[in-house]
C-alpha cells in the first residue's frame, strides 16, 4: 500500500472549505454574501458576473478594508468576462480591472469565470501588467489557448468538463502533462476531488500520487504559503 503523502487541493469549490492533511478546498464566496470573521475555512470571495445586475453598488475601499485581515482569504474572486450573459462587456470589464486591482494590493491569486472570453482575458492581462497568478477556471478552450495562458501566469483548471470526451477541456488536459494546472469541483454535486484526480492521472498514464505531488507544489508556490 502506498501512503498519501500531499492533499487532494479543490482550486474552486462552491461547497465547504476544507484544510487539512487529506484535501484543501477554496470555498468560493460571492460578495453578497459575504460577512466578516464569519468564515474559518480557506476561501476566495468576489463578484460573479452572473451577479452584475443583482448586485447594489460595491464600495471598494469599505470591501478592501473588510477583506484585507481575513488570514483564511486565500484568493480574489471568482470574478471575471462572461460573453454569453447579457451585461455589457464595458461593465464587466469594469468590475474585473477592481479585482485585478484587489489582487494585486493585497498579493492574492484572482480565480477568473471565463465565457468565450479567453483573448480579452489575455489582452487584459498584458495591459493591467499584473503579477499575482491568475486561474481560469472550468477551463474549456484548446491547447494553444492554454499554453498561451500559463506562459503569462494564467493557470488553467478543469472539471467536470473532463468526464465528456468531446470538451475541448477533454482535449486540452491530454496535452497538458507535466505543465501548471489545477482541479477543481465547481458547483458540482457528482463529483469528489478525488474522482478528477482520477481521471486525469488515468489520462496522463500517471500514478495518482504524482499527480498530488504535482498539484501541491503547484499550489504552495503560487499561494505563497510555507
Ligand atoms: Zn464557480
Amino acid at each position: 500500500m502506498t501512503e498519501t503523502n500531499y492533499p487532494f487541493v479543490d482550486i474552486h469549490t462552491h461547497f465547504n472549505g476544507k484544510r487539512g492533511a487529506e484535501q484543501i478546498s477554496i470555498q468560493n464566496i460571492f460578495i453578497q454574501d459575504f460577512e466578516q470573521n464569519s468564515f474559518e475555512i480557506p476561501f476566495s470571495v468576489g463578484w460573479h458576473p452572473w451577479d452584475y445586475n443583482k448586485v447594489e453598488k460595491v464600495n471598494w475601499n469599505e470591501f478592501l478594508k473588510s477583506i484585507e485581515n481575513e488570514s483564511d482569504l486565500l484568493a480574489i474572486g471568482e470574478s471575471g468576462l462572461d460573453k454569453a450573459i447579457e451585461v455589457s462587456l464595458d461593465f464587466q470589464k469594469e468590475i474585473f480591472l477592481k479585482h485585478i486591482e484587489l489582487s494585486e494590493e493585497l498579493k492574492k491569486p484572482l480565480i477568473i469565470h471565463c465565457v468565450r472570453a479567453y483573448s480579452e482575458i489575455l489582452e487584459i492581462r498584458k495591459s493591467s501588467k499584473a503579477q499575482m497568478p491568475w486561474i481560469i477556471h472550468g477551463f474549456n478552450a484548446n491547447i494553444q489557448i492554454a499554453k498561451q495562458c500559463i506562459q503569462k501566469g494564467i493557470i488553467p483548471s478543469f472539471g467536470a468538463f473532463l468526464f465528456n470526451e468531446k470538451t475541448k477541456a477533454f482535449r486540452t488536459i491530454r496535452e497538458l502533462k507535466g505543465e501548471l494546472f489545477f482541479l477543481e469541483t465547481d458547483d458540482q454535486e457528482k463529483y469528489e476531488i478525488k474522482d478528477i484526480y482520477n481521471q486525469v492521472a488515468q489520462i496522463h498514464r500517471i500514478e495518482l500520487e504524482e499527480l498530488k505531488e504535482n498539484i501541491y507544489i503547484t499550489f504552495k508556490r503560487l499561494f505563497d504559503l510555507s
